[in-house]
């Protein structure tokens, strides 16, 4: 049960947010009969035209283009499992391209749970009693960030849900902390944020403290399926308000923004024409596109029936799918896969989707890093995650399969966001400080937290495998990364191009 402190608070907010939407600016973008008609007409597709697009996603993966609604339409109503097997492959290769095979590593940081939302699907929504919801004090953060920080973290999101206990001013008052601390050679280096929308004036303060990417996801673009999940009265009822959350936060400065779908909620295949659109339309109006896509799938939580019995759940087939989709669709956007999904899954779709961040060590309880536990705690979590690896664990596997464990934080802290990193990630340029950096900051990993077995793959095998890949793409740069791990091996840290 709200407080009437609360109620006050929600209904003073929605009445702004309300007043907003009346004068919003922007034109619609969602138009759902156009989806459906683009999905009916593209149903059965052929061979031909599947391989076209297939190329066309190659071509893309070096200029500014995304695929057309058509084409991503045509992609998801596509059956022939060969076929398929081609999709997974030049999804892989797109990635590759454009980022090289590295795989960035974050972790997810839960601050409050408190929310005076009610969305059906969510275990912290208000009228859950089963879940308890809490913020953390400001020493109790201290503690995560040094747990984070002692597992070799560098880069995280931190999340929070809507309520007055955690407005811009605490958000601000937290991300200013975290970027505070240091705990023997390490700390945060890049704090990503997922939290409601806000209002320009309110992104404008958020930017002062120095965020990374802001992420809101629509969670449905379908709006009716919206308004059933999001129940009016609450601020996250109104759809348009959400809609347009990273406009205003690019007309605010910040320009790494990060779109994602709850996919589970609605027809996959809809969703993905609905990020499709929405990622046109902040490259038209601002010129630059989202920086990543994040495609979540509905888990279970306690006590909430939704989670378990929609009758949208997407099974794992289809999920491959729509992950591969996605880049091909979208070729220079990160690609974000979490730890809700089971590990050998994630394995596989690194390979066959393309991805290009995940989290890893994860634990979604709000203080929970400091319990160091690493199984669920389902009564104090938002929803179940599956992937429960190690950081240590997970960076071994990635190292097993040839990859790139990357902690990489430099191109925003270099200036390279936004319009200026675009050009770089639309080039598929940005592979070489990719790999530069990610070669550097694994290595800080290795010297500072990993075991010796670990150490040993990393030493023997990966980092000579990228340097030698570096030589043959950049020679400049190669040079350049071998006199740096020489200083990191005396004692420098943060080294980076
Ligand atoms: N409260 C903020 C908001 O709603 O914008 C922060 C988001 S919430 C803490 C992070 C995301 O988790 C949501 O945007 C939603 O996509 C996802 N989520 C919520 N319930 C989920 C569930 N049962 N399974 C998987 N993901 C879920
Ligand atoms: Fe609150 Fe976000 Fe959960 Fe909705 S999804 S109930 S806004 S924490």
């Amino acid at each position: 049960m709200l407080t009437a402190g609360e109620k006050a608070w929600r209904e003073k907010r929605l009445k702004e947010i309300l007043k907003w939407e009346e004068n919003s600016p922007y034109e619609d973008f969602i138009d759902p009969a156009k989806i459906w008609e683009i999905l009916e007409r593209k149903k059965n597709p052929d061979r031909q035209e599947i391989l076209d697009i297939m190329a066309k996603a190659r071509d893309n993966a070096s200029s500014w283009a995304m695929l057309a609604p058509e084409e991503v339409a045509a992609l998801a109503n596509l059956k022939d499992p060969d076929l398929w097997e081609e999709i997974f492959e030049t999804a892989f290769w797109i990635k590759n391209k454009v980022y090289g095979n590295r795989i960035v590593l974050f972790s997810p940081l839960y601050i409050s749970s408190l929310c005076v939302n009610n969305c059906v699907y969510c275990g912290f929504r208000e009228s859950n009693e089963f879940v308890e919801k809490k913020r953390l004090s400001l020493e109790q953060l201290d503690e995560e960030i040094r747990v984070l920080t002692e597992m070799g973290q560098k880069r995280l999101i931190v999340v929070y849900g809507e309520h007055p206990e955690s407005d811009v001013a605490f958000m601000c008052q937290t991300i200013e902390r975290i970027y505070s601390q240091k705990f023997g050679n390490g700390e945060i280096r890049r704090v990503n944020v997922n939290a409601p929308p806000l209002f320009k004036e309110e992104y404008e303060e958020i930017k002062k403290v120095g965020i990374g990417t802001y992420q809101v996801f629509q969670e449905t673009y379908h709006p009716d399926t919206y308004r059933r999940l999001h129940p009016k009265g609450t601020l996250k009822g109104p759809f348009r308000w959400r809609l347009f959350a990273l406009h205003r936060a690019q007309e605010a400065g910040i320009d790494d923004v990060a779109l994602g779908v709850l996919f589970g909620l609605y027809d996959w295949r809809y969703e993905l024409l609905g990020l499709l659109y929405h990622a046109q339309a902040l490259e038209k109006e601002f010129g630059v596109g989202p920086h990543t896509i994040s495609y979540p799938r509905l888990e279970p939580a306690v006590n909430t029936p939704f989670s378990v019995h929609s009758r949208f759940r997407v099974s794992d087939e289809d999920f491959k799918k729509l992950v591969a989709i996605i880049r091909l669709m979208c070729p220079y956007t990160g690609s974000i896969l979490t730890a809700r999904e089971p590990a050998p899954l994630r394995q596989e779709l690194i390979r066959k989707g393309g991805v290009s961040q995940m989290d890893a060590g994860s634990q979604i309880a709000v203080g929970g890093y400091a319990t160091l536990k690493r199984e669920n705690i389902p009564d104090k979590q938002q929803f179940i995650i599956q992937d429960t690896r190690s950081i240590e664990e997970f960076i071994f596997d990635l190292c097993k399969e040839g990859y790139l464990p990357s902690f990489c934080t430099a191109c925003y802290r270099e200036g390279r966001t936004g319009e200026n990193f675009m050009p770089l990630a639309k080039h598929a340029t940005v592979k070489h400080f990719c790999i530069a950096n990610g070669i550097l900051t694994f290595q800080e990993y290795l010297l500072d937290y990993a075991s010796p077995q670990l150490r040993e793959i990393g030493e023997k095998e990966i980092i000579p495998r990228y340097l030698s890949w570096l030589e043959e793409n950049l020679a400049p740069a190669a040079k350049r990364v071998r006199e740096l791990l020489a200083k990191q091996k005396e004692g420098r840290r943060d080294c980076h191009l």
